[in-house]
C-alpha cells in the first residue's frame, strides 16, 4: 500500500443504533464517497453483517469508478469491543451484537483486514487528529446519538481501562433516585436524558403540558431529535425545555469528569441534529463555543 496515495483508501464504517454510515477516506483524512442507510432492527447479527457489507461494497464500487481501491475497513460500534479479537462485548442499542465476532465475519465477507473499535474512542482520536482537540493531549469525548458514548484520552493515550471498556460516561448515573430505566440495566444514566432517544422521549412526555408547542404539528411517529432541535432554534418552549434538561444532566456528568481528568473546555458539535446543521448554527450564534446544551438552548432563543 502506498500510504500517501489518494487512490488507496480506507472505508470507515459508523454503525450507529439508528443509522449506518460509510465513507472512503485517505491517509490525510480526506473524505470521498459516502453512503448512509439505516441500521437493521434485527435479532440476528448476520443481518448487521449483510448491511455493513452492502454499504462497503457501494463505497468500493464508487471508488473503483474513479480508479481508487479499498485497502482495509474500519468499523466503529456503539458499545464496548475487544479490539484484539474483534468481538463486540456490549452494545445496548444493538442487542444482536454482544459476543459476536464482528471483525472476523466482515473480514471473511470482504476479504480485507477489518478493524473494530468503540465509536466514541474513534471519535476522540478523530477530534485529536483533525477536529476540535487538535492541540490537546487530555480530553474526554462524548458522542450524542441514539445513546451517549464516551472516551477518555489521558496525556495522548486512549484509556481503555483493565478490560477495554473504560469511558462509558453515558452510563454515569445522574439521577439515581427515581431515574428513568436505562437499557444497561441501571437507572438514571446520562444516556436516558442526553441522547437523541431521550430528546424524543422527553418531548413526547412534555406535549400534554405544552398545548401551544409547534411539535404538536408533527405526527408522534415522525418526531425526531433533529426536528426538535429545529423547533428549539425557532424558540419553541417545549423543545427549549427538553434541551435545557438534557444540558443540565450533561453538565453534571461533564463536571464530574472534569474533576477526574481536568481537561480543557472544547466543544465539537455532533449528533442530535445533522452535524453540518448543528455546527453552522452553533458557530453562527456562539462562535463555536458553548458549555452545555442548556447554554445552547438559552442562546438559541436570543
Ligand atoms: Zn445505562
Amino acid at each position: 500500500m502506498n500510504p500517501n496515495s489518494t487512490n488507496h483508501l480506507i472505508c470507515a464504517v459508523d454503525l450507529g443504533g439508528t443509522n449506518l454510515r460509510a465513507a472512503n477516506i485517505d491517509r490525510d483524512g480526506r473524505i470521498y464517497e459516502r453512503v448512509r442507510t439505516s441500521t437493521p432492527e434485527t435479532e440476528k447479527a448476520e443481518d448487521i453483517v449483510i448491511a455493513i457489507v452492502a454499504a462497503v461494497r457501494e463505497c468500493e464500487t464508487e471508488g473503483l469508478n474513479r480508479g481508487a481501491q479499498l485497502q482495509a475497513i474500519s468499523v466503529v460500534v456503539p458499545g464496548s469491543v475487544q479490539v484484539g479479537t474483534g468481538v463486540v462485548v456490549n452494545a445496548p442499542n444493538i442487542p444482536s451484537l454482544p459476543g459476536f465476532r464482528l471483525a472476523s465475519a466482515l473480514t471473511a465477507a470482504l476479504d480485507r483486514p477489518v478493524l473494530l473499535e468503540n465509536d466514541a474512542n474513534a471519535a476522540a482520536l478523530g477530534e485529536m487528529w483533525r477536529g476540535a482537540a487538535r492541540d490537546c493531549k487530555t480530553i474526554i469525548c462524548l458522542t450524542l446519538g441514539t445513546g451517549v458514548g464516551g472516551a477518555i484520552v489521558l496525556d495522548g493515550e486512549l484509556w481503555r481501562g483493565v478490560d477495554g471498556t473504560a469511558g462509558e460516561i453515558g452510563h454515569t448515573s445522574v439521577e439515581p433516585y427515581g431515574g428513568v430505566k436505562c437499557k444497561c440495566g441501571n437507572v438514571g444514566c446520562l444516556e436516558v436524558y442526553a441522547s437523541a432517544t431521550a430528546i424524543v422521549r422527553m418531548a413526547r412526555e412534555g406535549l400534554a403540558q405544552h398545548r401551544s408547542s409547534s411539535l404538536h404539528s408533527i405526527p408522534t411517529a415522525e418526531l425526531t431529535s433533529e426536528r426538535i432541535y429545529g423547533a428549539a432554534v425557532d424558540g419553541d418552549p417545549l423543545a427549549l425545555d427538553v434541551f435545557r434538561k438534557a444540558g443540565a444532566y450533561l453538565g453534571i456528568a461533564m463536571a464530574q469528569s472534569r474533576n477526574d481528568c481536568h481537561w480543557r473546555w472544547r466543544l465539537s458539535c455532533m449528533g442530535f441534529a445533522r452535524p453540518t446543521c448543528a455546527r453552522r448554527s452553533y458557530e453562527a450564534r456562539f462562535s463555536g463555543s458553548c458549555r452545555t446544551l442548556s447554554d445552547c438552548a438559552r442562546r438559541m432563543r436570543r
